[in-house]
């Protein structure tokens, strides 16, 4: 299983695996170089990484990494003035030496190489001043902020021989609530515990908890439009105005609890795609799904006290990170390689268990909420236009939230028999992606983002 840390990780947006991934690449291939006579960098992007670069700031993202920033720590406020400065001077400090890096030629979009082992590829080299490459790594980018060396197999934080509770598949998790009677939620609980202090993972659940919601505030507050050539209008604040505006009235719509998700959903990914900060869950094209359903459960279902809310967002958040790590393990998280069912069609799968969990379902409704909330994204394309992830990213998440809420509740009226299990939906997302055509995975050759003129 993947940890909670892995899966939750604060950064910036707009994109985990175009923007989160390269960063923590160009960081983590900066501080490792061990050459003396480094004189030029060089990177190349590859594959989908090469076809949105700059709508999905990966050409941001790489220049901040070669400068050590980390894209859990980097303020984005302070992301123009770094990239500006090192754009004008060509060079780089990487360990205390300032080395030549031309973003306009040293940044290279290679659309031709197909890469061999995944579609987010990227190549490091740091050459002398002869233009020999002295060292090279090459990552993978694979969804939600994870990287992997290119020739490396994958670790996981909870491949650890001692974990409490081994289980690679739903029906696995599911034996071992059945075994231990606990919750999924105190089942991934105790595997945390096994690698640090339970004390610790409560504060990262806090801190996650704060971020979301921090980032829902920053994306009701704030107008104008999105950076970008298509000049989308950011609608959270004067949405929230009007929603704030009919509390006053007492005749309320009933889908008026709807327009409240819709909007959770629409500031967080309104501030992702202005490169604010967020929190990957489980990628940042699909950051606004868990904070707007969590919003939900905070704001609008019934609580016995201050206590219970907090423990049912942990129960919440353990939940949906079961969920994830099920999906990262057995198919896919990244829209490179799946298509949008990967980012979106798995943010509402995980928010609807979660959902389920907080409410008090068992883990067989959990697991079938989770399920309903998978089937009904199988096949969705990702296609965004203009490279950028706005449209149809912003108002999709506000619809994955939705229905996420509706799985829920569908499987908690039920005792949590059905047909189709979780394990077989994870199992048909991951072949339908490797169908799809790789118009529609991240590359904008295909979809909304060929019939949609750009401005
Ligand atoms: S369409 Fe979906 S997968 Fe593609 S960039 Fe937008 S949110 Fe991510």
């Amino acid at each position: 299983m993947i940890s909670l840390f892995d899966l939750f990780k604060v950064g910036i947006g707009p994109s985990s695996s175009h923007t989160v991934g390269p960063m923590r690449a160009a960081q983590r291939f900066a501080g490792a170089l061990t050459r003396p006579r480094v004189a030029r960098i060089r990177v190349t992007l590859y594959g989908s990484l090469a076809w949105t670069a700059q709508g999905h700031a990966t050409d941001i993202a790489v220049i901040l990494g070669l400068a050590g920033k980390n894209p859990q720590t980097v303020d984005p406020d302070a992301v123009g003035g770094i990239v500006a400065r090192i754009k004008s001077t060509g060079h780089v400090t990487i360990q205390g030496q300032s080395i030549a890096f031309e973003p306009a030629n040293d940044l290279i979009l290679d659309r031709e190489t197909v890469p061999p082992v995944h579609p987010n590829t990227l190549q490091f080299d740091a050459l002398d001043d002869t233009g020999v490459v002295l060292e090279r790594a090459r990552f993978c980018s694979v969804g939600g902020g994870f990287i992997v060396h290119e020739d490396a197999t994958e670790a996981s934080g909870y491949n650890q021989p001692d974990m409490p509770f081994d289980f690679v598949s739903a029906a696995g998790l599911l034996d071992q609530t059945r075994a231990s009677g606990l919750t999924i939620a105190s089942v991934v609980m105790a595997n945390e515990t096994a690698l640090r202090p339970r004390a610790e993972t409560e504060a990262y659940l806090d801190q996650i908890i704060d971020v979301m919601m921090a980032c829902v505030e920053r994306g009701l507050s704030h107008s104008g439009t999105l950076p970008g050539r298509l000049k989308v209008r950011r609608r959270a604040a004067a949405l929230h105005e009007r929603l704030r505006s009919r509390e006053s009235v007492n005749a309320q719509a009933a889908h008026g609890i709807m327009d409240w998700i819709s909007l959770f959903a629409i500031a967080v990914n309104e501030e992702n795609a202005a490169g604010g900060r967020v929190v990957t869950a489980p990628t940042n094209g699909a950051a606004g799904i868990i904070p707007a359903v969590l919003r939900y459960y905070r704001d609008f279902c019934p609580h016995a006290s201050a206590a219970s809310t907090r423990q049912g967002m942990h129960d919440f958040l353990l939940t949906a990170a079961a969920i994830g790590g099920l999906f990262k393990l057995n198919a896919s998280i990244s829209g490179a390689e799946v298509g949008c069912q990967g980012e979106v069609g798995v943010a509402s799968s995980m928010a609807a268990g979660g959902l389920a969990a907080a409410l008090g379902g068992t883990p067989l409704q959990v697991e079938n909420a989770a399920e309903i909330g998978m089937e009904h994204h199988l096949g969705m394309t990702c296609d965004p236009v203009g490279g950028l992830v706005q449209i149809p990213c912003i108002e999709r998440n506000a619809f994955g939230a939705i229905k996420a809420i509706n799985a829920a509740s569908l499987a908690l009226h039920g005792d949590g028999t059905h047909h189709v299990s979780l394990d077989q939906v994870i199992r048909t997302m991951a072949e339908t992606g490797r169908d799809m055509n790789h118009r529609y995975k991240e590359t904008s050759l295909g979809g909304l983002a060929v019939n949609l003129p750009e401005c």
